[in-house]
């Protein structure tokens, strides 16, 4: 099939909510570098279609850093890591609150509570529990996102009771790979654990990391199982190879590379909120405005145990490239993902105008390089 026909089929199929074949997915993923814009200009018309031009912000709380007993190989704060992480225990509610204050304050309409481990005690389902009526005290808007690992009997239904919206628990790569990403628990876990926090009444979220050393077919299986799972958002995350972790040495990506991962995942779930997660700073790059194109949700700010870029470039990023900040209170989900009308086109809205003011912060006069005895900004 030439360039023009699989990109036609698969915008046609995305908005039509209809999944590509396998095959097409994978040939998303073997495109050239020539093409790349139009790839991306044809999955950007199926994140139009169901997104507009909104993104939707979120903020990471880490609640308890390191000191893993699972062996996840990705993970800084695996079993035996010797990346230099933070290690703490337990925030308190009034901490994490006041932590999650900061990300609302930038904009960010969920928060991520994260904690590490194989999955919460019931004790730690009651200090979440506590966090999330603080978190919503501030701010009743708010969707609070858990994050804790396996979840035994009954947590999804008593973190549901307690003012959760949604849980997150990432298949993270294809089930074929999972076996020599992790050896402490296996690929049904974390589907059983989706199932679970579904069957509850809360959104799903559950995504992948790309650039552990998999294959195309292992990227296009996981994404099929995530469209089989059917979650609310998928998080794609780029592999961060930490030092002290197994994969240190995995650079795997380049930005076209993750570009292209991205409009796969588009394609395959034309509908459901897809964000760039962890890595993009480090594997997208100077190419982050056109993954805007494909994906309609980003975290702000840094991530679980590494530094993001600064939340205000992610603002003026999104401005600069023509989205606008999904604002608190608008249901960021197609209607008919949510029961509330039948489905049709997303309204596009003209995005708010940006940089209307003059930036004259970001005008120097150049004073090094040709001409002067400085080295050149290169
Ligand atoms: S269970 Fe979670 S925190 Fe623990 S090693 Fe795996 S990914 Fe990291």
């Amino acid at each position: 099939m030439d360039l023009k026909t699989l990109l036609g089929t698969l915008v046609d199929k995305g908005l039509r909510r209809e999944p590509p074949t396998r095959a097409e997915a994978l040939a998303v993923l073997a495109t050239s570098d020539d093409d790349l814009l139009d790839v991306v200009a044809a999955a950007g018309t199926v994140r139009r279609h169901w997104f507009g031009r909104r993104v939707k912000l979120n903020y990471l709380v880490n609640l308890k850093s390191g000191l893993c007993p699972e062996d996840c190989g990705y993970c800084s704060q695996r079993l035996g890591s010797e990346a230099g992480i933070l290690k703490y225990t337990w925030l308190r509610p009034d901490q994490a609150a006041e932590a999650a204050r900061a990300g609302v304050a930038g904009g960010a309409k969920r928060v991520c509570l994260v904690a590490s481990g194989r999955g919460p005690t019931d004790r730690d389902v009651d200090r979440v529990s506590e966090t999330i009526a603080a978190i919503k005290e501030q701010n009743a808007e708010v969707e609070v996102c858990a994050c804790l690992g396996l979840l035994s009997e009954g947590q999804a239904e008593r973190l549901r009771a307690s003012g959760a919206d949604a849980y997150n628990h990432n298949l993270n790569t294809s089930e074929g790979m999972y076996g020599e990403i992790c050896t402490t628990h296996d690929f049904s876990d974390r589907v059983a654990t989706v199932r679970q926090a579904q069957g509850a009444g809360l959104s799903a979220c559950s995504g992948l990391i790309a650039g552990m050393g998999e294959s195309d077919q292992d990227l296009v299986d996981v994404v099929f199982e995530l469209r089989a799972l059917d979650p609310d958002s998928v998080p794609v995350n780029f592999l961060i190879p930490f030092e002290g972790t197994p994969l240190a040495k995995e650079w795997n990506l380049t930005p076209r590379r993750a570009l292209r991962i991205l409009a796969m995942v588009r394609f395959v779930c034309p509908d459901v909120e897809v964000r760039m997660a962890a890595g993009r700073e480090v594997h997208l790059r100077s190419l982050q405005p056109l993954a805007l194109h494909l994906a309609n949700s980003v975290f702000l700010g840094d991530y679980l145990t590494s530094e993001g870029q600064a939340g205000k470039a992610d603002l003026e990023m999104i401005a600069d490239a023509g989205f606008e900040v999904e604002e608190a209170g608008r249901t960021t989900l197609p209607a008919h993902r949510t029961g509330a009308e039948p489905p049709g086109r997303e309204e596009e809205r003209a995005p708010r105008p940006a940089g209307e003011a003059p930036r004259t912060d970001l005008v120097a006069v150049r004073r090094r390089g040709a001409g002067t005895d400085l080295a050149p900004n290169a």
